[in-house]
């Protein structure tokens, strides 16, 4: 398959964390059309096909908010409770009101929380201005709470996040 020089920097203008996605999507699409050279409008087709549904804009105007939660935890927890508070506006998620999204949801990578600048970094070109670190990480019960959440809390806030400890208790 080959890729034209206006296509490579149409590329280029797709996020990074899902290029290489978009990358396989216009190959796909360009070989069932039978043809074996990508050009621009590919790409801006198969980016306006698959990858609309994570553009910048968003025709909401409340809070974009994302949560993180414990790696370890999330070995036996999908998230229900978490979600469930989001969607009835419940516990820590009572002050919202219709317009707020989720727009991330991800588990920590792992002590000390190797992976949150990354992603929260990824997610602040997405609109994100609130960070719920999830009850699993403030609570001891069946896990102990998080050694390290003075520290996530500060380098989130140090990003211009702010920061909501809790989600469903
Ligand atoms: S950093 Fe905290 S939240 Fe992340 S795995 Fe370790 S204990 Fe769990």
């Amino acid at each position: 398959m080959h890729w034209t020089e206006e296509a490579l920097e149409e590329l280029a203008r797709v996020p990074k964390f899902v290029r290489d996605m978009a990358k396989k999507a216009v190959e796909h699409e360009v070989s069932n059309n039978g043809r074996t050279e990508i050009e621009a409008a590919d790409v801006q087709h198969s980016r306006d096909k698959y990858l609309g549904i994570i553009s910048k804009k968003s025709d909401k105007s409340g809070p974009r908010i994302a949560v993180v939660r414990c790696e370890t935890v999330s070995e036996v927890c999908p998230g229900v409770a978490c979600f469930k508070a989001f969607n009835q506006r419940k516990i820590h998620f009572k002050d919202y009101g219709p317009d707020a999204e989720i727009v991330g949801f991800f588990t920590c990578g792992g002590c000390p929380g190797r992976r949150i600048s990354r992603l929260v970094d990824n997610l602040k070109k997405y609109g994100l201005d609130v960070v719920h670190l999830s009850s699993c990480m403030l609570l001891e019960g069946p896990y102990p709470a998080c050694p390290h959440i003075e520290e996530i809390r500060k380098n989130l806030e140090l990003k211009g996040i702010k920061v909501v400890e809790g989600t469903h208790h």
